[in-house]
């Protein structure tokens, strides 16, 4: 199936490792124009000159900076536009969890926990609001996780926040229609940095990956009997944000082997 990404410019957020990076692949794959962000320099100039490498230097644009910097958004919203024209799809993925349980959460984590999720949706939307508008086929995709639906009592702020983003796209859906379509990726546990951080951090060091990530699965009662890999959540967020998916507005598709378990 065409997805209809060739020479269309997506922008994703937290494109330098996991399932942003898996995306910026992809969509390159695809054919479209890719600029993307996360905060680390290093490891962000590392992959553009990875990607370089593999696919030519003529569709790729990465700037470092965090999205919970307003005026960072606006300036490489314009970058882009000077650079590849516009922007026909953004991919909202940066971030991360915060493992804490209400009783362990002081009012700052609170606080810092709803920033990010919120408003690394908010600055970016905004920044790429006008240019999304512009195109025929304007789309926002963001990454959220099963937990909205499905809150994990040691993931109590992550939980509560991703609920709230979910209904915060479900309102964009209807307000920024009929020119962009908002959708999201329900996440449950995909292999990224993220839990390798977590396998670093392991109790027994002598526990090999392999057998702490079946484990993990186990006792998370997957169906599939193990974790995603970023480039299955980052085919899911392809497909949301083509013309492929032109007829999907306010919809949420599941990339989490099964896991959950409302209907
Ligand atoms: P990774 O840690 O592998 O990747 C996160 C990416 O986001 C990195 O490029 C990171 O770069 C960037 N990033 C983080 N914070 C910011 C920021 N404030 N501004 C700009 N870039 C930022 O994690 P994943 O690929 O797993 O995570 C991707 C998304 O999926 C996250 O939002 C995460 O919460 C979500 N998710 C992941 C799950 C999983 O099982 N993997 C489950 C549920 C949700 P840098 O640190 O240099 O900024």
């Amino acid at each position: 199936m065409d997805l209809g990404l060739k020479d269309k410019t997506v922008v994703v957020t937290g494109g330098s490792s996991g399932i942003g990076l898996a995306t910026v692949r992809a969509a390159l794959a695809e054919g479209a124009k890719v600029a993307f962000c996360a905060r680390g320099a290093d490891r962000l100039s590392k992959v553009v000159d990875e990607l370089i490498r593999e696919y030519g230097g003529e569709r790729i644009m990465a700037q470092a900076f965090s999205v919970l910097d307003p005026a960072a958004n606006a300036a490489f919203a314009a970058q882009v536009a000077e650079r590849f024209g516009g922007c026909d799809a953004l991919v909202t993925n940066a971030g991360q969890g915060r493992v804490s349980t209400y009783a362990d959460t002081s009012d700052a984590d609170w606080r810092e926990e709803l920033e990010l999720k919120f408003f690394s949706q908010l600055y970016p939307i905004r920044a790429f609001e006008a240019q999304l508008r512009a195109t025929a086929s304007g789309s926002i995709t963001a990454v959220n996780s099963l937990l909205a639906y499905q809150p994990e009592p040691h993931m109590v702020c992550t939980s509560a926040a991703r609920a709230g983003v979910q209904s915060l796209l479900k309102s964009l859906a209807v307000e920024l229609a009929p020119e962009i379509r908002v959708n999201s990726i329900l996440l449950g546990l995909v292999d990224s940095q993220q839990w390798q951080r977590r396998f670093d951090a392991r109790e027994d060091q002598s526990q090999s990956r392999g057998t702490w990530f079946a484990e993990l699965a186990d006792r998370k009662a997957i169906p599939l009997g193990r974790l995603g890999q970023a480039e299955e959540a980052a085919k899911a967020l392809v497909f949301l944000a083509s013309p492929a998916a032109s007829y999907i507005t306010g919809a949420r598709l599941e990339v989490s082997g099964g896991v959950s378990r409302f209907i």
